[in-house]
């Protein structure tokens, strides 16, 4: 298995992105996400794995905003943003079920946070025209969601997060959706888009193969805890429990 190694996380280079601080997340008097730390370096491709249920979609909802913090403090390029809104963070996220609006068009679902943000008409066809040829959905921007593949709608909604030009990109299990063939093939563009654009990434999925070959370092959750965080080959060659082994380490 080919993995990739291109982000320097020595100590003097890394330049923090996003930090975790003793980051907790209840529900009434249930903790789901328990004091969990994580650096995140600038251009860093971050994957979460675990089982379904311990926690990633939450982790990653509360990165974008989208679910409230209920202790620690999470700091995105050097700013703590517990209370702001997720259109004051600087990060797009690419959903599983793509969340298009159905009675929009490609090209005005692309546009459309950018018009809400004020963004100038000509910027926003530009950088609509740019997304849609670096995901080659030109042909498909006048069509509406329901006219589309998985694949294509799956292309639509990174182009949506592009468009932001966000300083980080969010996944939640964005390819589960999709058959085998296509997820391959969409892994490698999403690979493709990482090494063109640099942007810091946290990406969840449950595909080991995902997550070996994508990932800079790899973040085991078990149960709302970090089990272990590192390189793919380190986690696999050297799982720190049975656990992890399970999950991606080496079946020897
Ligand atoms: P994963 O994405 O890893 O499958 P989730 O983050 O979706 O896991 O869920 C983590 C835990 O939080 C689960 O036990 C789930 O039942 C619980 N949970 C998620 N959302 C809510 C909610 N809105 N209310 C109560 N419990 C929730
Ligand atoms: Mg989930």
């Amino acid at each position: 298995m080919k993995v990739k190694g291109r982000v320097d996380l020595s100590e003097e280079k890394a330049v923090t992105a996003i930090a975790l601080r003793q980051i907790r997340k209840t529900y009434g008097s249930l903790e789901v996400i328990h004091d969990v730390d994580i650096d995140i370096a600038s251009g860093e491709f971050l994957v979460l794995v675990g089982p379904s249920g311990c926690g990633k979609s939450t982790l990653l909802r509360m990165i974008a905003g989208l679910e409230e913090i209920s202790g620690g403090t999470l700091d995105i390029g050097g700013k703590i943003v517990n209370a702001l809104p997720p259109s004051d963070r600087d990060i797009a996220m690419v959903f599983q079920d793509y969340a298009l609006y159905p009675h929009m068009s490609v090209r005005e679902n692309m546009a459309f946070g950018l018009k809400m943000r004020g963004t100038e008409t000509a910027t926003i066809d530009g950088r609509v025209s740019q997304a849609a040829d670096i995901l080659k959905i030109e042909p498909f921007l006048e069509r509406r969601p329901a006219q589309l593949s998985g694949g294509q709608r799956q292309r639509v909604a990174m182009g949506r997060a592009i468009v932001r030009e966000p300083s980080a990109f969010l996944f939640d299990e964005p390819l589960s959706n999709l058959d085998a063939a296509l997820r391959v093939e969409m892994r490698l563009e999403i690979a493709k888009l990482h090494n063109r654009m640099k942007a810091t990434t946290v990406y969840v999925t449950h595909d080991q193969v995902e997550a070996m070959t994508l990932a800079d370092r790899i973040v085991v959750l078990n149960a709302g805890k970090i089990e272990q965080i590192g390189p793919p080959l380190d986690l696999y060659h050297r799982p720190a429990s049975l656990f992890v082994a399970r999950f991606i380490g080496s079946p020897t």
